[in-house]
């Protein structure tokens, strides 16, 4: 039987830790702050719009839809990398699985789901929804 390709591992630290943790449980977590109110993402332990040390995981449901992408046709199946901007806020780099390149539009709802990468960890990636 075939194994699907894994994705890297991503780096874990101590800013990012309880973010992958979530993910390998299949929950997308973002950062909010207790002090403007702003989330952001990639997780950091201060707030990128106003400097505070105040920063709080919130739980996200992970819908949004695509904000820009590109399709890497060099790669075999071919990778669609794309933004998507979640509706709690954020925008995030990631990955779009689970439909043809043709397909994909800005402005597209997306869901996000989880791959499997290497170390046992799980990847946020997003699908049509
Ligand atoms: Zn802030």
């Amino acid at each position: 039987m075939e194994e699907a390709v894994k994705m890297p591992a991503p780096k874990l630290n101590a800013e990012n830790q309880e973010y992958w943790d979530a993910a390998r449980r299949g929950v997308l977590l973002v950062k909010r702050c207790a002090d403007c109110g702003e989330a952001h993402h990639y997780p950091r332990a201060i707030c990128p719009f106003c400097h505070s040390g105040s920063t709080e995981w919130e739980e996200v449901a992970g819908t949004g839809v695509i904000h820009t992408y590109t399709i890497m046709r060099r790669e075999q199946p071919s990778t669609i990398t794309a933004y998507v901007a979640l509706d709690q806020g954020p925008i995030m780099l990631t990955n779009i699985v689970g439909c043809e390149p043709e397909t994909v539009r800005i402005g597209m709802p997306v869901q996000v789901c989880f791959a499997d990468a290497e170390d046992g960890l799980r990847v946020p990636v997003f699908r049509p929804r």
